[in-house]
């Protein structure tokens, strides 16, 4: 490829609107062009990038024996509604109508669709187990397209599909996806870890994310990792051990009392004008589910609740903190002094743990966190501004015990839930696969049946499993960068050489640029030459800028036979004779070994 043909629009300043690296620099290096929000145009180098990590996938999914095809964008809408998803995907789904008013979808995911065909197309057991996947565009109208291929609204997905007999073929099969995935970013160059995740809209009980930690600021999202273990989790789901309250609470307060508490509705407030650590609280804060129904939630003074938790927690599609009305109409306070002191503990058929007064017809459903369990003596709130309760301690530990559940933010330098030696640390990490056991999910609610060894009709068990095609792409540019430009691994790199000659003037420079061009080209590397009439530093630059792992540089010593050879990952370059270039180069890319690169990194 000639760059004075290529189609790589390079700027000079990053663009305005761009927030993390990735983003800057595939914009600056002319790899893609925004449409619209969320929308962009992969320019040719940056669809070469992407047909690289599609090959890799779809090399890595063949070999372990899940199929290729292609599912419609295009999907009707009453697949949808049998699968119960019209309804609680929200405004995610692009839904649209077609010329004969019909409801469509744009596919954010193929679930309803394969389900689809395995429901009229595999009728037994025999044709079981098996794995279906695509590399496919997904719609999604997110909340906030940001980050530029990060999270688009059109994006490339490789999702996988695969139906099963028992659970435990499931398993079998999650795991040889879970090894695949692991394959497959390593051959993008990708370090990642395999993290516990929350199943999100999908749903299903067990999930699990690769994510590339950045070890930058950037990224989509917080993750736990353990500095002594393989433990990682996005700051979503993760555990952690904190350290347990320093005081039983005999020092401050000898007897339970109600005492006058103004203006201590922060609990720092309360630490202040109590004189007391903030371990010493029981938080006490009023939730709203799915907008009807109001819960309590109790977590120790010093943490913070982690939404995403909770929400599991109470099976909830939504949740928020109540307002100031509802806080007075469901508890009778005002916010920051809502508490137990008064309530009694009952139990609700189906184990949810009620608070409430003891004649009320309308207790609140309560969420303890396991960090108020250890609390003696403790301050919580008491239904009533301007009061607090002190040295109190819980009546009904027997009534709770169980039914403690986590839905705590975790924190930096808590200790490892895992190996219980190391401290969390935090980076920031792209999630750029998931893999979910589904179950019956979708087969029962669709009707999905095959008919099994004695005969019967039975539900399929599937399991699905995606990968962000163009996230992935974006993810080693945010991971592989330097204040000069991209530096691609090589086996996802859009070209692997750029040749350039200097000064494109002088004859002896451009005849042997040119020379080693075309004996790299018959060689079969993909290889790039600056033939623009630019000065040399604007070459250099874009060089850099671009990511070729390898440049070649035809200057001063082209007289001699000589060629300047240079990494990207290098700062020196060498001289090396023409007739050995070929070679070199050759060397320089089978060489490339993930093992080395992600150790190095
Ligand atoms: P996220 O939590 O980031 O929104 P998700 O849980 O919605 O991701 P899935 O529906 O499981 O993701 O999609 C599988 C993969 O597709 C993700 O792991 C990610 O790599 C990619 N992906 C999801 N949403 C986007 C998006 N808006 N833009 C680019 N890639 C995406
Ligand atoms: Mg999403």
């Amino acid at each position: 490829m000639r760059m004075s043909k290529l189609l790589a629009p390079t700027l000079r300043e990053n663009p305005a609107e761009a927030e993390v690296v990735s983003h800057q620099l595939l914009v600056r290096a002319g790899y893609i062009r925004r449409l619209a929000s969320g929308i962009y145009n992969y320019l040719p180098l940056m669809w070469r990038v992407m047909k690289k990590v599609e090959q890799i996938v779809r090399e890595e999914m063949d070999k372990a024996g899940a199929q290729e095809l292609l599912m419609p964008i295009l999907q009707p809408a009453d697949i949808w509604q049998e699968s119960g998803r019209w309804e609680v995907y929200g405004k995610e789904l692009i839904r649209l109508k077609d010329r004969h008013d019909r409801d469509c979808v744009l596919g954010p995911t193929h679930e309803e669709v394969i389900t689809t065909i395995a429901k009229h197309e595999i009728h037994s057991y025999r044709h079981l187990p098996v794995n279906l996947y695509q590399i496919q565009n997904k719609y999604r109208d997110e909340i906030r397209p940001r980050f530029g291929l990060l999270r688009g609204r059109e994006f490339i997905m490789k999702d996988a599909y695969s139906f099963h007999t028992t659970e435990d073929d499931l398993d079998r099969e999650y795991y040889v996806m879970a090894d695949t995935y692991k394959s497959i970013f390593k051959r993008c160059g990708l370090e990642t870890r395999m993290v516990r995740s929350d199943s999100g809209a999908i749903g299903g009980d067990v999930s699990h994310e690769f994510m590339v930690l950045t070890h930058t600021h950037s990224g989509e999202c917080d993750v736990f990792y353990c500095n002594q273990c393989e433990y990682a989790a996005n700051s979503n789901r993760a555990e952690s051990i904190t350290p347990a309250a320093t005081t039983d609470g005999k020092e401050y307060f000898s007897q339970e009392a109600i005492v006058e508490t103004p203006d201590c509705s922060s609990i720092e407030a309360l630490t202040k004008f109590l004189k007391i650590p903030p371990t010493l609280i029981c938080k006490a804060l009023l939730y709203i589910k799915d907008e009807k129904e109001p819960f309590l939630v109790l977590i120790r003074g010093d943490l913070e609740v982690e939404e995403v938790k909770l929400l599991n927690a109470v099976q909830a599609y939504e949740i928020r903190m109540a307002n100031e009305e509802e806080v007075y109409k469901y508890t009778g306070t005002k916010k920051g002094y809502v508490g137990i002191g008064n309530w009694v503990i009952s139990l609700k058929e189906g184990g949810v743990l009620l608070f409430g007064k003891e004649q009320s017809s309308m207790p609140l459903p309560t969420v303890v966190d396991f960090s108020v369990k250890e609390l003696k003596n403790f301050v919580v709130g008491h239904n009533q501004a301007g009061y607090h309760k002190v040295g109190y301690n819980w009546h009904a530990p027997d009534l709770m015990e169980g039914h403690y559940k986590d839905v705590k933010l975790a924190r930096l330098g808590d200790t490892c839930p895992e190996c219980q030696k190391g401290t969390l640390e935090m980076t920031r990490g792209i999630e750029v696969g998931n893999i979910f056991k589904l179950g019956k999910k979708y087969s029962r609610a669709m009707n999905a049946t095959y008919s099994t060894e004695d005969g019967k009709e039975d539900f399929f068990i599937m399991g699905c499993y995606g990968i962000g095609i163009s996230r992935t792409a974006a993810a080693s540019v945010e991971r592989y960068h330097d204040e000069n430009g991209i530096i691609w691994p090589i086996p996802i790199a859009p070209y692997h050489v750029v040749v350039v000659p200097v000064n494109t003037s002088d004859e002896t420079q451009l005849a042997l640029a040119e020379r080693v061009y075309n004996e790299l080209k018959i060689a079969g590397i993909e290889v790039v030459i600056d033939d623009r009439d630019e000065r040399a530093g604007v070459k250099f630059k874009d060089a850099d800028l671009l990511g070729f792992p390898l440049r070649i540089t035809a200057g001063k010593k082209a007289g001699e036979g000589l060629l300047e050879v240079k990494l990207r990952t290098e700062k020196a370059a060498q001289d090396i004779p023409a007739a050995e270039v070929l070679a070199y180069v050759q060397q320089q890319l089978q060489s490339w070994n993930a093992e080395a690169v992600l150790t190095h990194a």
